[in-house]
């Protein structure tokens, strides 16, 4: 059976774009996400064209395989290992900018496109697309609509969800699915883009992207602000917004990052800093100035032991780099990182985050947080060895205490990562049974023979 499939997947994509051996597949039994399960596929598939995309689900189909669509398998959810077996469909050769339409400001896209690559394009006509995961460098754009990347900029540009205004979809069923396009306004029936955002790769594969853009800022101002606490920095956060102030960027660490952070990239953050803001406004370039003297202004009213202001684009580029290199610092300290991503209404933001560090005392794990404070999206990351089954069970005590306490701030479970494998089983506690009979029935519309991306968002598999 496993011969003739290769050999079938073979003649749609060509010999060369079906990888089978076991050091491929072994390379794409996991993704980015710490756990603890793997699972190889039978082959990984590299098609160029939406024709070569239909096909193989058409295949799927007909013989009922499993299809587990990836792109740069960054995902921090499981959401590409294939638990069921089946085939990989890999995106990233068809890594085209269609069209960036000056006129109408949009992009269009195919999936595999780095996010950076896009960025870096459309900024030399003078244009933008804000979504900023800290993975641009690697992360693919169709990735990113699957998952509904956030980032960065999320307080003042949203997420990819505000960006995505059109997209070519092949369904489980081989057929065709074009939604939206490049008009601004669309009201034709059901929002079909949208609910295609943030998918997961369980409704259909994305083969073009169409993407609203933005004139570019004209300038940029950064600022890194360092506190001998964290209430300092949380107080600084909702003075900023009570003033009325969108910055661009509103991000945040804790004591235990900045150490990490120091320890990794040696760029002099102060050694009693407990808490650290990256703030960054932009506009025009007078609205620029006043903000960024405004917010360093606000900030120097709650006690912080130092500031920096950036005053050259590689300065900034310096002063992000805390921020940028937060996970990866951390990951250095135990073999096991568990990167959490919840999210709460900014004004609860000092309420979580002490909650959080009472849940790791009481379960003596090492935790260190880092997020997106301007949006109240944290990422508590528990450091721990997979390898020691009680530490195991206290993390996974922990982490249960994490949502209870998120939800009950009136928070999300998810802000960006999605729900993949790692938060199938917790999906009910905050969508209620009306909510997932709803989310069933739409992918059992979308896929009844659940081809695509089996096992995820759903709990018909917990690891
Ligand atoms: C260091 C690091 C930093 C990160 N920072 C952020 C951050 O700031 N914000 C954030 O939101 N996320 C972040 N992430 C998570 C991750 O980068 C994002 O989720 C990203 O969108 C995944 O893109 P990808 O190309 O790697 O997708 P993959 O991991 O390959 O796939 C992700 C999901 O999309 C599906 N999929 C992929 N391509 C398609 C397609 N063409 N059609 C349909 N489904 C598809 C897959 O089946 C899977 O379910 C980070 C990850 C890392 C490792």
């Amino acid at each position: 059976m496993k011969q003739n499939l290769l050999k079938e997947l073979q003649l749609i994509v060509g010999k060369e774009n079906v990888l089978s051996s076991r050091e491929d597949l072994v390379c794409y039994s996991y993704d980015a996400a710490p756990l603890l399960v793997h699972s190889l596929p039978y082959g990984v598939v590299l098609p160029s064209s939406t024709e070569e995309v239909v096909n193989l689900l058409r295949l799927a189909k007909a013989s009922g395989i499993k299809v587990v669509p990836r792109g740069a398998g960054t995902n921090l959810s499981g959401g590409t290992i294939p638990i069921k077996g089946g085939i990989i469909i890999q995106l990233t050769r068809m890594s085209h900018i269609l069209e960036i339409d000056s006129d109408n400001l949009t992009a269009t896209v195919e999936p595999g496109v780095i996010t950076s690559t896009l960025q870096s394009a459309v900024e030399q006509v003078g244009l933008f697309y804000p979504p900023d995961p800290a993975s641009a460098n690697v992360s693919t754009l169709g990735g990113n609509v699957a998952e509904c990347a956030g980032g960065l900029r999320g307080l003042k540009y949203g997420t990819t969800k505000d960006y995505v205004i059109g997209l070519e979809t092949v369904l489980p069923s081989g057929e065709v699915m074009v939604t939206g396009g490049k008009t601004i306004k669309n009201r034709a029936g059901y929002d079909l883009t949208k609910l295609m955002v943030g998918s997961e790769g369980t409704l259909g594969i994305f083969t073009k992207i169409t993407l609203r853009l933005l004139p570019l800022p004209e300038t940029k101002r950064t600022l890194l602000i360092m506190y001998p606490n964290f209430q300092y920095a949380a107080e600084s956060v909702s003075d900023i917004i009570a003033h009325r102030i969108l910055p661009a960027t509103l991000e945040f660490l804790d004591g235990v990052t900045i150490n990490c952070v120091e320890a990794y990239t040696h760029i002099g953050l102060p050694q009693n800093a407990q808490a650290i803001l990256l703030i960054e406004v932009d506009g025009s370039s007078w609205d620029t100035e006043w903000e960024a003297k405004k917010v360093a202004e606000i900030c120097s009213r709650h006690q912080p032991l130092e500031a920096k202001l950036a005053l050259t684009p590689s300065e900034s580029t310096s002063l992000t780099l805390a921020r940028r290199s937060a996970l990866a610092s951390l990951a250095r300290v135990r073999p096991t990182t568990i990167l959490e991503d919840v999210t709460v209404p900014p004004s609860k933001l000092m309420e979580i985050m002490s909650k959080i560090n009472q849940i790791a005392k009481t379960h003596n794990i090492q935790v260190g947080i880092f997020g997106h404070a301007g949006d109240g999206n944290l990422h508590p990351t528990f450091l721990t060895d997979g390898r020691d089954e009680e530490e195991m069970k206290r993390v996974e005590a922990a982490i249960t205490e994490v949502f209870e306490v998120t939800l009950k701030l009136g928070g999300t479970i998810s802000g960006e990562h999605g729900i993949g494998l790692t938060k199938a089983r917790f999906l009910p506690s905050q969508v209620k049974p009306s909510g997932l009979k709803v989310m069933k029935a739409i992918k059992e519309g979308f896929d009844p023979q659940n081809i695509l991306n089996p096992g995820k968002i759903f709990t018909e598999y917990s690891p």
